[in-house]
């Protein structure tokens, strides 16, 4: 194994959060989260992000809070859903600002058209969007129709993501979800002709049968569509979390080497059509907001990922959403009944959180600087007290990346170099002191 490939294969997790969703505790509840959002401030803004956790059917790679359906019954009646826990949040929370507003899933057009202008609605007449900034929309192309884009443009989505993972008609086998380049193009089309401009198209390596040239083409036809973002995430094999990836054969998964190979060889096709890298994963067009937002230190990262997303909180909405408040995390009931038995009552749904410390503060700090920036000043981020010497164990953590050429120690100074990025993850992890008394297993590093 390569010393690449052995930093890739030690298991941390994706630093979506700090501390991470693991350690969230059911000591945090309702009353928490209540009084955390009647303590924002009037001007604080808003970040909203309403999750629906229904596919019409399961791709085998899935690590998402999600569950096939057939009918329709149940989806509507979780939209209703859905409108009542705005209400429930409306209420306590007072008309803020939102800047950015965020469907995901699951399948979030699963609603259909009536039940998504509904929703909108609701949050109109909750929340004040006249300044909403993103409004964006995870797409599975394959359900992509014009009647669709029609009622998303009219509710002001201006941003797609488009799932496609890798176009190769064997790897799509695999992973049990078959699209051709032609249904995405035509999906991109229908978008773009509804005035919904910005588009994003996920990729995905390390996926059953997929090899470095899958992964090179996949890159090639995706930039052909010319989407302003393209994001590469490494398919992370959790069946012990995701009961239906054990129907993936764990013999027809790339190597860890391979996998460093295939993100290597992707970025490389971005890189060459202009593509400006974003952190650990993402790469916009130079003139995206992303791309601006990572030039100059402002790229956020939290549940969605990496955004430009200027927001005070972020408020999540529906089953196993979490949500951000300058007090600490809140994470909905996952499952779908409890969620709704409380929503319904004119409760929240909160299962579980953490209230942040103020070490946790400035280690969540240190750790979002090196996932966004690929570098960060310790006594830049916390003041004096966050000085070298305060954290000289994890900087004697970081040894074997320094010594492979992956992390540089200049004074107070942490640097990953270019090479490192891929293993930004590893640098993270060695300022996460949940970690080593973790017992959840993650996925591989790259
Ligand atoms: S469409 Fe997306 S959310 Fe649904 S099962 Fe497939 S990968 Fe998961």
């Amino acid at each position: 194994m390569t010393i690449a490939a052995l930093h890739a294969a030690r298991n941390v997790p994706r630093y979506t959060s700090y501390p991470t969703a693991p350690h969230f505790d059911a000591a945090i509840g309702a009353d928490f989260y209540a009084r955390w959002l009647a303590e924002l401030p009037a001007a604080s803004t808003l970040s909203l992000y309403i999750h629906v956790p229904f596919c019409t059917e399961l791709c085998l790679y899935c690590g998402c809070h999600t569950k096939a359906v057939r009918r329709r019954e149940p989806v509507e009646r979780y939209a209703g859903r859905l409108v009542d826990e705005i209400g429930v949040i409306g209420a306590v929370a007072g008309r803020h600002r939102v800047v950015h507003l965020h469907w995901g899933g699951g399948t979030p057009s699963i609603l259909k058209e009536a039940w998504l202008e509904r929703i909108t609605d609701k949050l109109v007449s909750t929340f004040d969007l006249s300044a909403l900034k993103e409004h964006a929309i995870e797409l599975d192309p394959r359900c992509v129709t014009q009647p669709l884009v029609r009622a998303l443009a009219g509710i002001g989505i201006n941003r797609a993501s488009l799932g496609v993972q890798d176009f190769a008609p064997h790897v799509q086998q695999a992973i049990g979800r078959i699209q051709s380049y032609d249904v995405v193009a035509r999906a991109a089309a229908l978008l773009r002709e509804s005035g919904i401009r910005y588009l994003n198209i996920d990729l995905m390596y390390g996926l059953p049968r997929q090899t470095t040239e899958d992964v090179i083409r996949s890159a090639d036809l995706a930039v052909s569509l010319q989407p302003q973002r393209l994001a590469l995430f490494g398919y992370a094999h959790v069946p012990w979390f995701k009961k239906h990836q054990r129907l993936i054969d764990i013999s027809d998964l790339p190597s860890a080497s391979t996998r460093v190979a295939q993100m290597e060889a992707a970025a490389r096709v971005f890189s060459g059509h202009g593509y400006q890298p974003i952190g650990l994963d993402h790469f916009a067009k130079p003139d995206d907001e992303l791309a601006v937002a990572a030039r100059t230190g402002r790229l956020r990262r939290n549940f969605q990922g990496y955004t430009a997303d200027p927001a005070d909180a972020l408020i999540g909405i529906g089953a196993s959403a979490i949500g951000q408040l300058p007090q600490g995390f809140v994470q909905n009931e996952v499952d779908i009944t409890g969620y709704s038995r409380l929503v319904e009552t004119g409760h929240f749904a909160t299962a579980k959180g953490i209230a942040f410390t103020g070490d946790d503060t400035l280690r969540a700090a240190i750790i979002e600087r090196l996932m966004c920036d690929l570098a960060v000043d310790l006594e830049r981020v916390g003041g004096e007290s966050a000085a070298a010497t305060r954290f000289e164990s994890e900087i004697a953590g970081l040894a074997p990346l320094v010594q492979d050429g992956l992390v540089r120690i200049d004074g107070s100074r942490i640097v990953v170099s270019e090479a490192g990025r891929p293993f930004v993850r590893l640098v993270a992890a060695a300022f996460d002191k949940y970690l080593a008394a973790s017992k959840t297993p993650h996925s591989a590093a790259v």
